[in-house]
């Protein structure tokens, strides 16, 4: 016999064994073990989860016999037997992995009924009706969970039962139709499958337990954990547990409730309950349940007993819990307590407010927020200076607000989310199933289901803006359409959402960008006290300079000079300037558009001052300023049709002849970066004179500025040090002019394995290096990322070649690899030389760990992470200290 120990009474675990016994279970077992009322019951490990899912479907050895040993147990406690005529033991057989997967697992209630036992609770109940009632909703749970029969067909027979006698409410159907119902289940489950419902109670056990193993695999589990990057090898554990009762009459209930506000993160008891309904009532949202503050006025007792054992619960956890609860017959009993989803802004207001009260410190505070779903603060919302006429108002489930077509299917949303088109998603109620339309849907719209049901809960832990239970909204699918009252809305029709307020609007309304709360600016101040990295921004114009600093950014990291290039009034003298046939006429081209770059560096080294601007000289290949090859051959085409001017025409052709001969086989690997520096001298010549006379213009108004001139993609000391001397030869030019004394630096990006494996020659010459790993990663990788992203890096993911898109997480392994070496080769050549990160993965919470591992000076990104950057920043520090 195995000697693994398989299974777990509740009194035998603790909150520390959530790898082994599932979240709900450790937290069953804690809770257990601190003396809260909680029904009896054990777990069956994960272990035994993945031995059971790695052998096909066998039970590991040992397994059936502890947890048979483990129910006497529960019988022993309860008094009752399971299975018994007179005195029946019921269980629930709930799911529950290491990480709470919210609605993505299968739960069993009222599981040991059967045609005899259900006589038994009827008697011991002496209440017939909720007695078959339970039993109709085991046949139902267990034939869909089990037996994979949809609710739909038990769902037409309970309509039909009720229309019948014009019933409105499930709790209404007397007992001898509720009979009725449970033989028409019963039909139904023999000819679905072609047996009987299975009277024997322990093989219903044995067969709720193998489901839920094997609902780990299930197609919502996977994109849940896909979604979620939750490792696929965790497994699931089983809980079983006796059943409390919150359907026996007006004195029982059973809800979910918050600690503290998980919208908005105030201290207040926050929930729902409803009276006289069973589990899964409340979460599947198919009543409107009632705030939790009106079981105050119903059961008064249980509500203070409520509300202390919550009380202790957050005090014992340290954090906002995510509380389910039954009362029977006035009794109340906790079935589940985790720590609480919550939205971004919830989760800042209770980290910092958990701190003034003590319960926690600082660096807990910082390490609980997630850098990554704070990102949702920078959401937009609604300009509150508009005047808003909602045509309907549901509740506040998820905040930001969202405008979009309307889409009643989750597939349809996400083909048209794909396609980069706006929708929001319209349900009555969304289940598991809808999952993948709310990725790619701008927001969602429920008619039905409170504040806990699946949309709102998804949504939040999405950071989708979410409006629930907006019961004036009646969906008509069957005709593609909604409709308030009078009003109308097609599928295809723009609505706009606010789930700050529950607000719905008619077409699109002006929305504001976001600020930080104090709260948040307090958390942030923390992290800054706390991190060792700086925390730059990637910023291309004074306006994003100013807003970078807003959000906390200390210089920039990366200004890209094309971008300025780009602008309209430019254009036609770059497009001049790339024509030209010589260099004086290139020249001459380049100084009419000194002003301009003059200007730009001016006005962001202002923006900044006196924090540090890294300025890289132009990097993009000359064709991406020139039109379209395509269209100019159709201009042309249709010139000539038209019999157009000759000058122009000839014009034409010789822009197109200037495309040709610019095109290239692979642009990114080709004629760009400092390449074009060495080509084109005079290019960078302009740029280097603006940065001077721009610094020059700061200077004498007084204001100190820290420029530091970039060359893009070198990869070897012999191009650095003749572009540097270009550099310096311009300075010594504008000395000469102007007899003025500046202070800048001239460093390089790091792009290339190869320049990674010289830098302790690059740093002869070069005064900082900041690694620019988009390109890092595509000459890695050997991966082109326009064409990789696309086609094939979702395929190497869902093969599991590849963990993550390398281009979003930065890859240790390899990239990080040249990083390590390149930083150890830099810094032995100069000491201490300034190195940052200015690719995208600057922003990115595990990349910015591993700069700070590197011992990187600084990280930099898009001037709206930066706030994402700052608390990573300060949780690498904390992490690793
Ligand atoms: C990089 O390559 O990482 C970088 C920042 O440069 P760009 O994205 O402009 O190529
Ligand atoms: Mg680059």
């Amino acid at each position: 016999m195995s000697s693994t120990k398989w299974v777990y009474l509740f009194e035998e675990g603790t909150s520390d064994m959530r790898g082994l016994l599932g979240g709900k279970g450790a937290n069953l077992a804690e809770m257990t073990r601190i003396g809260l009322p909680v029904p009896p019951g054990f777990t069956i490990t994960t272990e035994a989860c993945n031995a059971y899912l790695a052998s096909g479907s066998d039970f590991p050895e040992g397994t059936l016999d502890q947890a048979f040993a483990a129910l006497q147990k529960l019988e022993a406690a309860t008094g009752k037997k399971f299975g018994d005529k007179a005195n029946p033991l019921l269980v629930s057989v709930r799911s529950g992995a290491a990480i709470s997967m919210p609605g993505m697992m299968d739960t069993i209630l009222n599981l040991g009924l059967n045609d005899e036992s259900v006589l038994g609770l009827a008697e011991l109940t002496g209440d017939e009706r909720f007695a078959y009632d339970c039993y109709r909703r085991f046949i139902q749970m267990f034939s869909n969970v089990v037996l994979d029969i949809e609710h739909a067909h038990f769902d037409e027979v309970v309509e039909k039962h009720k229309r019948k006698l014009s019933l409105i409410f499930d709790y209404e159907i007397p007992a001898k139709e509720l009979q009725e119902i449970i033989s028409e289940y019963k039909v139904i489950v023999k000819q679905a499958k072609g047996f009987e419902f299975p009277q024997d109670v322990k093989e219903q056990l044995l067969m709720a337990i193998k489901a839920v193993f094997d609902s780990w695999n299930n197609q919502r589990a996977i994109v849940y954990r896909k979604i979620n990057k939750i490792d696929d090898s965790l497994g699931t554990a089983v809980n079983v547990q006796c059943m409390a009762f919150g359907n026996m009459g007006q004195d029982c209930g059973t809800g979910v409730a918050f600690t503290r506000n998980p919208s908005t993160g105030e201290k207040e008891l926050y929930g729902e309950f409803l009276v006289n309904a069973q589990g899964e009532d409340v979460v599947a949202g198919i009543r409107t349940p009632m705030p939790i503050s009106k079981l105050k006025e119903e059961l008064p007792g249980v509500y203070q007993q409520f509300v202390e054992t919550c009380q202790n619960l957050e005090n014992h956890y340290r954090d906002l819990q995510d509380i389910e609860f039954t009362v029977e017959k006035g009794r109340l009993f906790m079935l589940q307590t985790r720590n609480g989803k919550r939205t971004a802004r919830a989760s800042v207001r209770v980290a910092v407010e958990m701190v003034n009260e003590g319960l926690i410190t600082k660096e807990e505070a910082l390490l609980r927020v997630d850098a990554e779903q704070i990102n949702q603060l920078l959401h937009r919302q609604i300009d509150p200076g508009v005047k808003l006429e909602p045509i309907a108002v549901g509740l506040p489930a998820s905040p930001g607000a969202a405008s979009g077509k309307v889409v009643f299917d989750a597939d349809l949303a996400e083909k048209a989310g794909q396609n980069g088109e706006k929708v929001v998603l319209v349900r009555a109620e969304t289940t598991p199933d809808d999952i993948h339309g709310i990725v790619y849907a701008q927001g969602v719209l429920t008619s039905r289901g409170g504040m806990t049901s699946h949309a709102a809960v998804v949504a939040r832990g999405m950071g989708k803006p979410c409006v629930c239970g907006c019961e004036a909204v009646k969906i008509d699918v069957n005709n593609g359409c909604f409709s308030v009252n009078d009003i109308v809305v097609k599928d295809g029709d723009i609505i706009t959402i606010d789930g700050a307020t529950g607000r719905v609007m008619l077409g699109e309304v002006p929305m504001i960008e976001p600020t930080l709360s104090d709260d948040f600016e307090k958390l942030l101040q923390w992290a800054d006290e706390t991190k060792t990295l700086t925390v730059r921004a990637n910023a291309d114009t004074p306006v994003d300079a100013a807003r970078a600093r807003e959000f906390g950014a200390e210089g920039i990291g990366l200004c890209r000079t094309e971008h300025m290039f780009m602008a309209q009034e430019r254009l036609p003298i770059v497009q001049e300037m790339i024509m030209a046939e010589n260099r004086e006429d290139r020249e001459k081209a380049l100084a009419g558009l000194l002003p301009f770059q003059r200007d730009d560096f001016y006005g962001i080294l202002k923006a900044m001052a006196p924090y540090p601007v890294t300025i890289r000289l132009l990097d993009p290949p000359l064709h991406e300023f020139l039109p379209d090859r395509e269209s100019l051959l159709l201009e042309i085409a249709e010139m000539k049709h038209q019999h157009a001017d000759e000058k122009l025409l000839l014009e034409k052709e010789e822009l197109l002849k200037k495309i040709h001969s610019l095109s290239e086989a692979n642009p990114m690997l080709g004629h760009r970066g400092c390449r074009l520096g060495l080509t084109y001298p005079e290019i960078y010549r302009m740029q280097a004179r603006a940065i001077f006379e721009a610094i020059l213009l700061l200077k004498n108004e007084g204001i100190k500025t820290e420029a530091e001139i970039e060359l893009p993609l070198i990869m070897d000391i012999t191009e650095l040090s003749m572009l540097k001397a270009e550099i310096l030869d311009v300075y010594e030019e504008f000395k000469k002019d102007t007899g003025a004394e500046l202070e800048f630096a001239v460093g390089t990006m790091l792009e290339l394995p190869r320049a990674c494996l010289v830098t302790d020659e690059l740093a002869t010459e070069a005064e900082f290096f900041s690694f620019g790993t988009n390109d890092l990663t595509q000459t890695t990788f050997g991966f082109s990322r326009d064409d990789a992203e696309g086609k094939f890096i979702p395929v190497y993911i869902e093969k599991k070649i590849i963990k993550d898109n390398p281009f979003a997480v930065l890859d240790r392994k390899g990239v990080g690899s040249l990083m390590r070496m390149a930083v150890e080769k830099a810094r032995k050549t100069r000491e201490g030389v300034l190195m940052g990160i200015c690719g995208e993965h600057g922003g990115e919470p595990s990349s910015i760990e591993f700069c700070h591992l590197l011992g990187l000076n600084y990280v930099s990104c898009s001037p709206y992470r930066i706030p994402v950057a700052r608390l990573a920043a300060a949780q690498a520090r904390l992490k690793n200290k």
